[in-house]
């Protein structure tokens, strides 16, 4: 349920109604906009008598919300979240771009890469540093070196550095990481997503390989249960009967996703089709349907790559694609 306050309500007021809802065992989360202000009541709501918290002189209107997410609801919270990392912002009409190679492999490999990728316009580098692969005998990534690396090429490059975290005993290496990753595969991970909720850092969670987005907005309210908001979502691609791409893009998540949520939503064409030459028109695609970014891998030398070089733009491929990409997003502002 979430209770509108009409403009002009005062602090002390608010507080009154926020200890009164309260004392009914509830708890109460406050969406603070410029012009209304919203209290997202969470807990057990049937005992609360809608009519009369309709007609407190303080509420404008009571809404019942249905979704199981709250606090990522767009209901709750209408304006758009934007997340800033650093200079950069994502959502609410601000777009990044992200790239990089999908494992940090060795530093000239990253550092060759980052130079690249924000030469050709990235603002974000991406690596894998603990890598989920489907075999145990497969490169399981350089762990914490990996980390360390992807630190050197911020601080040659300045781009801010996103990597994902597979087990929360890891958390301190990610101290100076400034976009955590949550995995497909541990997008319901539900102690990891809590652990993440008790940390500040901007998470960015992907849609798991066969969820629904409604899961995938439960596991963002796991994360803002716990007190971070500084999420992005991402799709990259889910499980289908098709078998010509690695996984089927859904774009339309895109739009739905912007309905449901204020969360940003950014693409990752490169784990969603496996093939660099599709990597560019779902890139394109993605940003006509009005994604907040894009996520792609690029690697030096793809055919040398330890890990996904078959999907992995070149760094020229890649200044290709962000040319592209600029041009969509100016012909739809
Ligand atoms: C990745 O981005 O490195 C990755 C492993 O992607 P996903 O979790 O979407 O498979
Ligand atoms: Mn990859």
């Amino acid at each position: 349920m979430i209770a509108v306050l009409k403009q002009g309500t005062t602090q002390a007021q608010t507080q009154h109604l926020i200890d009164w809802l309260k004392h009914m065992n509830l708890d109460v989360h406050i969406s603070e906009g410029q012009e209304v202000t919203i209290l997202g009541l969470i807990g057990d709501t049937t005992r609360v008598d809608m009519e009369l918290l309709g007609s407190l002189e303080i509420v404008e209107s009571v809404k019942r919300v249905s979704e199981p997410y709250k606090q990522a609801n767009r209901k709750f919270h209408p304006k758009d979240t934007v997340v800033q990392i650093g200079d950069v912002r994502i959502g609410g009409g601000h777009f990044a771009m992200i790239a990089g190679p999908c494992s940090v492999e060795s530093e000239e490999q990253i550092i060759e890469v980052a130079t690249a990728v924000k030469e050709a316009g990235a603002q974000i580098l991406r690596g894998g540093a603990f890598k989920p692969r489907t075999s145990p005998y497969a490169f399981q990534g350089m762990k914490g070196k990996g980390i360390d690396l992807l630190l050197e090429a911020k601080k040659v490059t300045g781009l801010p550095i996103i990597t994902e975290i597979m087990n929360i005993s890891t958390l301190e290496l990610f101290n100076d990481v400034d976009i955590i990753q949550v995995g497909a595969r541990n997008m319901q991970n539900f102690d990891l997503l809590k652990e993440l909720g008790k940390t500040k850092k901007p998470i960015l969670l992907k849609r798991g390989l066969a969820n629904t987005l409604q899961e995938l907005l439960m596991s963002a309210e796991y994360i803002m249960s716990e007190g971070n908001e500084n999420i992005i979502l991402c799709e990259r691609g889910i499980r289908t009967f098709e078998t010509c791409t690695r996984n089927t893009l859904d774009i339309s998540a895109v739009s739905v996703l912007h309905e449901m949520t204020h969360l940003p939503v950014v693409v990752d064409p490169s784990h969603a089709t496996g093939k660099s030459r599709l990597v560019p028109p779902m890139a394109a695609a993605a940003a006509a349907a009005g994604a907040d970014g894009i996520m792609v891998e690029v690697h030096n030398n793809p055919a040398c790559a330890l890990c996904d070089g078959a999907q992995s733009l070149t760094p020229q491929q890649f200044a290709d694609l962000n040319q592209r990409v600029q041009r969509i997003r100016e012909a739809i502002l």
